[in-house]
């Protein structure tokens, strides 16, 4: 069997960490399997479903990675093939229309409350062969009387529904528009979906979609449905948790990869390992270890994985996702050195990309002032002829690498009797501006020799500045 999942997102909304697990699982679980993964818009409810939530699904999904063999499809352009279904079924008396008024559903409903009884539509125009009254009419399916609706699924195990339970479902509105179960079945049956991957709020929904399905004369697909993600507080992950658009983690500097990572642990795991690899997780991925229990969103725990996913991002990699960072910080590529230097040297200090920027900023701008503190404490008399030894070398070197540059900043230190630390600090602050960076050869290297010599003067001739004060 061809192994063929789909993503179902409703633009009703954004793509949020929620549905980005759920997209996930479905792809990771298709391309284990060497199988397709379908990309399907459930636009159906053309109120709430907007073009905006649209491209923030298809953007999102293209940021992540998880790239749809086939797709997007979008529901609102198959509204002639749900029709032809109801049409068909209404002909095999699979369905049948119903032209209950709301008032009398209102009367049906109160009198089911005011006996203790669930609330169910009671078929009664099941009977019915031709219109009774004038009016619209809905379509409703003729849902088995009796039996029960087995799920086994492969994360739940499984379920049993009765039939009894369940009424008959309301497949096309008045308006011909389909309902929302009705339509999945005929997608998943005609997408030849192979596994359902969904949310675990759908459960309820799957015994009504296997019955649609059997009307279809269509075996059912194999269901898994994903216990859900819980915020730190333990209520349903919302907007306050970071349920926000995925695009803003973007934005905010993680990589998707890491994303993806702390993702993947929602529910599932491998040991106990924590970092993955996308290869890692879709050689190792399997539906059928997904457990069973809710589990809460950590954004200290992603923001850990970010981390480790920069520091082992190849050179290239990071180069690339930068870019958009640079922008967002006002800052020129081009005037600095190449971003595969850049991650290399600032990768270990940084949990974002958008603080590898921040960090990273006196490499591509001058700074307005140095740290007052760390001039105080580093920028003193007692160095400034060793800067200005070290400005000389550096003026004079054949070659500006991080080795030509550590060496000479060793031999000035060791001809002063200085340690290395003595004066790479001084250094350091000289050309940063501040007290902390990537090791001293690392962070002059990449600030270049222009900027490097220039900002030397400055830190000297701050020096001369003060001792002259002290003098006078
Ligand atoms: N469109 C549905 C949703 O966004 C998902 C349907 C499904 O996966 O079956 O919740």
């Amino acid at each position: 069997m061809t192994v063929r999942t789909r993503f179902a997102p409703s633009p009703t909304g954004v793509l949020h960490l929620g549905s980005v697990r759920t997209a996930l699982f479905c792809w990771l679980y298709a391309r284990h399997c060497g199988g397709q993964f379908v990309l399907r818009i459930e636009d159906t409810d053309r109120q709430r479903s907007t073009p905006e939530n649209v491209d923030a699904i298809v953007d999102g999904m293209a940021w992540l990675g998880l790239d749809a063999d086939e797709g997007p499809f979008f529901q609102t352009e198959r509204f002639d093939r749900y029709r032809a279904i109801t049409e068909q079924w209404l002909d095999e008396g699979k369905a049948y229309r119903c032209y209950c008024t709301k008032e009398e559903l209102d009367e049906l409903r109160a009198g089911q409350k005011e006996r203790g009884e669930k609330m169910r539509y009671d078929g009664r125009c099941r009977q019915r062969s031709e219109p009774c009254k004038a009016g619209d009419s809905v379509v409703r399916f003729k849902n088995p009387l009796d039996g029960d609706v087995v799920v086994d699924d492969l994360v739940r195990g499984r379920v049993v529904f009765s039939n009894a339970e369940l009424d008959d479902l309301v497949i096309a509105r008045s308006d011909g528009t389909p309902t929302y179960n009705f339509s999945v079945i005929v997608d998943d049956h005609d997408m030849k979906i192979s596994h359902v991957i969904r949310g675990d709020d759908h459960l309820n929904n799957t015994p009504r979609q296997m019955n649609l399905l059997a009307a279809l004369g269509a075996p059912p697909p194999a269901y898994a449905h994903l216990p859900m993600i819980l915020g730190a507080d333990g209520a349903k992950l919302s907007k306050r948790h970071g349920a926000v658009d995925i695009r803003d983690y973007r934005e905010q500097g993680y990589l998707p990869e890491a994303v993806l990572n702390y993702l993947v642990r929602l529910g599932w795991s491998h040991g106990d390992q924590e970092v993955f690899s996308i290869e890692e997780m879709i050689r190792l991925f399997d539906v059928a270890d997904v457990n069973q229990s809710a589990s809460s969103f950590n954004p200290e725990k992603l923001l850990w994985l970010n981390q480790q996913h920069i520091i082992s991002a190849p050179a290239t990699r990071l180069s690339e996702a930068l870019i958009t960072h640079f922008e967002q910080a006002g800052l020129a590529p081009q005037d600095g050195p190449d971003l595969k230097d850049l991650a290399d040297g600032f990768r270990e200090r940084a949990e974002t990309l958008t603080q590898m920027v921040s960090n990273a900023r006196y490499c591509y701008e001058d700074f307005d002032e140095i740290d007052p503190k760390g001039a105080k404490k580093n920028l003193r008399p007692v160095i400034l002829e060793p800067l200005k030894a070290v400005r000389e070398r550096f003026a004079s070197l054949s070659e500006w690498s991080k080795e030509a540059i550590g060496q000479s900043i060793e031999e000035v230190a060791a001809s002063f009797g200085l340690n290395m630390g003595k004066l790479g600090q001084p250094i350091r602050v000289a050309v940063t501006g501040g007290t902390v960076s990537p090791p001293i050869d690392v962070t002059v290297s990449l600030v270049g020799r222009e900027r490097t010599l220039e900002r030397l003067d400055k830190g000297i001739r701050l020096i001369e500045a003060r001792a002259q004060a002290h003098e006078n």
